[in-house]
């Protein structure tokens, strides 16, 4: 018969596995002496041989091509629950529409890059950049056609930085690149090269769609040491940049003039 190994949770319950003929389970409980970890239940009408803890370490020691199989299935269900655990924590920090890294692993990663600062004095930035009057793209091409432009903006901040460097959604149409061992002149050089190619580049929209961002900058130790210093001045700038007319970068303040 059919057998489906389940996760109970909370909502509903999780199908890790399904068995047939042949296959086997509960070996967990019976090889580490803990309780079991999920439960199994059964699908279909079945048989079932029932071994118990002394019958199944004998015949296990006995028999060298069982225990192989045991161990050949051990294996493949540990890399599936491996698996299953990375795309579950991967979907925790990726934003879907742009398979960026999202606002939650952004505040994750800058905290551990002040730490590291903090530790080893090495130097890092941070970019904000935002997409320029996104409001009217979605309002006169529709929100399909705005999604499709920050999916583009997002793979372009992929191909224009360095492989070092890891680029966020950090919100709506607002963008972050964490730059580590990067200066506040290589930021700035960064911040202006990503300005530059979107506005230069063509969106995949049907109509013709001029789309510019706007950003800021700050460097770590330059402008400050601690995650709030330094989003407050970068985001600081970001804001001078569309004060001062958008599709522009704006330096921070020298360090002391803030
Ligand atoms: P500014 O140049 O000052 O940044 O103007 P703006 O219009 O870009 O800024 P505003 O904050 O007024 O508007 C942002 C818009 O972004 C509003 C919101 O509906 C839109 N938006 C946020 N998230 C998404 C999304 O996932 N998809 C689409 N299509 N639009 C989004
Ligand atoms: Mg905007
Ligand atoms: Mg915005």
């Amino acid at each position: 018969g059919i057998v489906q190994v389940v996760y109970p949770s909370v909502n509903s319950d999780f199908e890790l596995a399904r068995l047939g003929p042949g296959d086997f389970f509960g070996e967990m409980a019976l090889l580490n002496d803990k309780p079991r970890s999920a439960t199994v239940r059964a699908m279909t009408a079945l048989e079932v041989l029932v071994l118990d803890k002394e019958d199944f370490r004998r015949v296990v020691s006995e028999t060298p091509g069982l225990a192989f199989k045991l161990l050949a299935a051990l294996s493949v269900r540990i890399r599936n629950a491996d698996e299953q655990i990375s795309n579950l924590s991967d979907q925790a920090v990726r934003d879907p529409l742009t398979g960026l890294l999202n606002r939650r692993a952004f505040q994750d990663r800058l905290s551990e890059e002040v730490n590291r600062a903090r530790r080893y004095g090495s130097a890092f930035s941070l970019l904000i950049i935002d997409v320029d009057h996104f409001k009217s793209i979605n309002d006169t091409l529709g929100h399909v056609a705005g999604d499709e432009v920050l999916a583009w903006v997002g793979r372009i901040l992929l191909e224009h930085t360095r492989a070092a460097d890891a680029p966020f959604r950090i919100g709506g149409e607002e963008f972050a690149v964490l730059c580590p061992a990067a200066d506040s002149h290589m930021a700035g050089q960064a911040a202006q090269r990503l300005v530059a190619v979107v506005a230069e580049a063509k969106p995949p929209t049907d109509q013709v769609l001029k789309v510019t961002m706007s950003a800021g900058y700050a460097s770590c130790p330059e402008h400050g040491t601690t995650f709030e210093d330094l989003y407050m001045v970068a985001d600081n700038a970001l804001l001078q940049a569309k004060v001062d007319g958008r599709n522009r970068v704006s330096h921070p303040p020298p360090p002391g003039e803030a």
